[in-house]
């Protein structure tokens, strides 16, 4: 837990969120603003940043990480999806708890530019 990190609360259930998926690795919750039809962020419970640090600090919890996406996409989008990391500010990252985008819902485009 990071007293600071808004995703840590959401975790703790200090600040709601609409939480679709929970198990003793990851919690996985709807993004406040969607991209897509289906928009959820899947984390770790350890407060770690980026992706590399999760597959360096806590592996197992990344790969709960990925089998959360695929449930989320089964049971949302046909199991098709896409997963997306940011990975600092010019990527677009704002929430340093590290944290996977399940998209779909759609067909998707391919210009993140
Ligand atoms: P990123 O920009 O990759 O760090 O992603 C952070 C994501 O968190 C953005 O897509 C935001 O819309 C989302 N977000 C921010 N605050 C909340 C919140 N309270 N509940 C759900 N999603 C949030």
């Amino acid at each position: 837990m990071s007293e600071d990190c808004l995703f840590c609360k959401i975790i703790d259930g200090d600040i709601p969120a609409t939480k679709v998926l929970e198990n003793e690795h990851v919690v996985a919750f709807r993004d406040i603003a969607p991209k897509a039809p289906v928009h959820v962020l899947v984390i770790p419970r350890t407060h770690v940043k980026d992706v590399a640090a999760a597959a360096a600090e806590v592996p197992q919890e990344l790969a709960a990480m990925a089998l959360a996406a695929q449930e989320i996409a089964d049971a949302e989008c046909g199991g098709e999806f896409r997963w997306v990391f940011n990975t600092g500010a010019s990527a677009g990252q704002s929430v340093f708890h590290v944290h996977g985008h399940v998209l779909g819902g759609t067909e998707l485009e391919w210009n993140p530019a």
